[in-house]
């Protein structure tokens, strides 16, 4: 009987949306330390025995996938690629099944670094597709924003993700006053160069501590201004309702094919109404939001004998409360504790 209970469960919440794309961290370390992100020294990483085993990740994304309704699975952290075993758990996933019978679909968030090594065997064990962050295109900027003068590997891995079928290769960037704004433009043409999509995030108070303010992020509305110096854009709407980049297309110019950019203005304008996100933290913390103040503890359960039943039920239930928006806006907002990198973006 549980069983039956659980094939009916899926991750709804009581504003009526229904999360289908499960966010696992693999990890909270990471080999760069960009500004906005995580402090130059690093973090307190989570000691190993914290840390989620393969096994357990695995079980966790066949509970999501094989009972709750999850179609897709996005791997990040910190730096996923850090990982050792991504090829053998990116594996295990590309094995599951949901009660439909399909596939789920499965990508990577990655800085890059070691990709252009392991594309091909990643490729080969299921993963789909994979989104690169980019934050500059000239080398000194890059080792600016990511302490770490990398930007030669970032490139390398994102031309090996392209010949090992990765597509279609996104490029993520964050936009900062004062820091990269100027690179808007040379990014994107690198992008249409090579048939990649590039996206603007804006940046988002979970970084280091005091080192977000309204003053400092660069919005949505002043990223197009700074992209239509250089090139035709035309609104196109969103890839679908709860995709969260606003998209348009480039038209060709001089020298450069067209292609799509993309924006995610999760601080200017919001799409939480739209989200369809679930969150698994690197300890096993599910979250309902990259903004919680919350989480539901998974690992200890998983630890102590629960059936998947039981962690279906639990993480169901969590996932009825979840806030109908981050409210970034709201009078006394507090960021969560845990920034970015230790929560998986
Ligand atoms: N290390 C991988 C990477 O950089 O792609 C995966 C983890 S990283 C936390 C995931 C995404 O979050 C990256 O695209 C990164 O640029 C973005 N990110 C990190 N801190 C952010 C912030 N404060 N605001 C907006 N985006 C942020
Ligand atoms: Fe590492 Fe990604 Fe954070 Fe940069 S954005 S410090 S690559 S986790």
């Amino acid at each position: 009987m549980p069983a039956t209970v659980a094939q009916h469960l899926e991750l709804r919440d009581r504003h009526g949306r229904v999360a289908r794309d499960l966010r696992l961290s693999l990890t909270d370390r990471c080999n760069l330390r960009c500004t906005y992100c995580m402090p130059a020294e690093g973090l307190p990483w989570l000691p190993t025995a914290d840390t989620l085993t393969d096994a357990e990740v695995v079980r966790l994304a066949r509970i999501a996938v094989g009972t709750l309704g999850v179609d897709q699975v996005r791997f990040t952290g910190g730096e996923p690629l850090l990982r050792r075993s991504l090829e053998d758990i990116v594996g295990a996933v590309a094995a599951l099944r949901t009660p439909g019978g399909t596939r789920p679909e499965i990508s990577l968030t990655t800085n890059g670094l070691g990709l252009a090594h392991r594309a091909t065997a990643l490729r080969g064990a299921g993963l789909d597709r994979v989104n690169i962050s980019l934050d500059a295109v000239e080398r000194e900027r890059y080792a600016q924003i990511a302490r770490r003068d990398r930007l030669p590997d970032v490139i390398a891995g994102i031309d090996a993700a392209t010949a090992a079928g990765l597509t279609p290769v996104k490029l993520n960037t964050v936009l900062m006053r004062g820091v990269n704004e100027d690179q808007a433009v040379p990014l994107l043409a690198f992008a249409l160069e090579r048939g990649h999509q590039l996206r603007f995030i804006e940046q988002m108070p979970l970084g280091p501590r005091h080192t977000w303010s309204r003053d400092a992020f660069v919005p949505s509305a002043e990223i197009r201004a700074l992209l239509a110096a250089r090139f035709a854009l035309t609104p196109i709407g969103r890839d679908d309702d709860a995709a969260p980049a606003t998209l348009w297309r480039v038209d060709p110019s001089p020298g450069l094919p067209g292609g799509t950019v993309g924006i995610i203005a999760s601080v200017s304008e919001p799409f939480c109404g739209a989200c369809d996100r679930t969150r698994i933290t690197a300890d096993g913390q599910m979250r309902t939001c990259l903004f919680s103040r919350t989480e539901t503890d998974l690992r200890t359960p998983l630890r102590a004998g629960a059936s998947d039943e039981d962690i279906a039920a639990l993480w169901a239930g969590a996932t009825w409360h979840k806030p109908a928006g981050h409210g970034i806006d709201d009078a006394g907002f507090e960021p969560p504790d845990r920034t970015m990198s230790a929560i998986g973006g």
